[in-house]
């Protein structure tokens, strides 16, 4: 495995295991520079989202490289708003524009909105095969959700992004999508930055001489998650790409999947009200 290392979804289009996630970044220079910053250390993959407001950005800084469009993976997401008010279609063409692209690598439904979602699928399923996205998924996804959507589905869900990490490792729910191909991708997989004390990481991070960031990312990604941690820092956007010279072993692997506590430190999809 190396920074270019990719994991193939189910429809044969190849997604780079690790990428940039750009939530929380303002629109403007800090997105430009945490990309522009990305692309020089060699990330190939960046995660935004309508809801981040700051497509433009990631779409300007990844013309301004001058690195051609088709070697990076863009994964953008349709907002709520737009399935609550049916214009999922008209939202997806914007989000294209603001990218300044014309197409999109990866299209995730954001969170399952109640009795919306099922359509919302059909709109992305006729985009996708017009050739403007190059796979479709879904994000926050239960198996309950997965359920709804496959009874009118033409399009398996290539991937399913939900929060994950050592205080969250949805065991069942992994199993359950992977069972049906649907690789795996993992949102705020440092938990936020609040697993970066927890004493049993640090312990195996000092061990290996790595940082705790290090550490967790790599347990992500000997998962098979896709995983794009945050930073807007050149030093951290460099240390979280430093994955590939150090592995943990069995025994780690197994310390750090027993810190599960189900600790969210995001909204539940079936809960949340945004
Ligand atoms: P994260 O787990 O990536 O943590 C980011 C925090 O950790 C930031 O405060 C950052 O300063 C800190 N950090 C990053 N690298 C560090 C390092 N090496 N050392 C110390 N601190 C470090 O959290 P996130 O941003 O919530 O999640 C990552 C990405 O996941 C987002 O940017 C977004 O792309 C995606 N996401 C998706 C959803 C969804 O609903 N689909 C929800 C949240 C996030």
């Amino acid at each position: 495995m190396d920074i270019h290392s990719t994991v193939t979804l189910n429809n044969g289009v190849e997604i780079p295991r690790l990428g940039l996630g750009v939530f929380m970044m303002s629109d403007g220079e800090e997105t430009e520079s945490a990309v522009r910053t990305a692309l020089e250390v060699g990330y190939r993959h960046i995660d935004t989202a309508k809801a981040y407001g700051n497509e433009a950005s990631v779409g300007k800084a990844i013309r301004e490289s001058g690195i051609p469009r088709e070697d990076i993976f863009v994964t953008t997401k349709l907002w709520n708003a737009a399935m609550r008010e049916g214009n999922e279609e008209e939202e997806f063409y914007a989000s294209l524009r603001r990218l300044g692209f014309d197409y999109v690598d990866l299209y995730l439904i954001h969170w399952p909105v109640k009795e919306a979602y099922v359509r919302a699928w059909s709109i992305m399923e006729k985009l996708y095969d017009k050739g403007l996205i190059r796979a479709i998924g879904v994000s926050n996804f239960n198996p309950h959700h997965m359920e709804t959507l496959e009874r009118s589905a033409t399009i398996t869900p290539a991937a399913n992004q939900i929060e994950l990490h050592p205080f969250l490792t949805q065991d069942t729910v992994c199993a359950y999508f992977r069972g049906k191909g649907i690789a795996l991708e993992s949102w705020s997989p440092l938990g936020r930055g609040a697993l970066l004390n927890d004493p049993v990481i640090a312990r195996i991070a000092d061990r290996l001489n790595r940082t705790p960031a290090q550490v967790i990312l790599r347990w992500h990604l000997q998962q098979d998650f896709i995983v794009f941690p945050k930073s807007v820092r050149r030093d951290r956007i460099i240390e979280n790409a430093a994955l590939f010279d150090f592995s943990l072993d069995e025994k780690q692997m197994t310390e750090i999947n027993a810190l599960n506590r189900n600790e969210r430190f995001g909204a539940d999809p079936d809960t949340f009200t945004f």
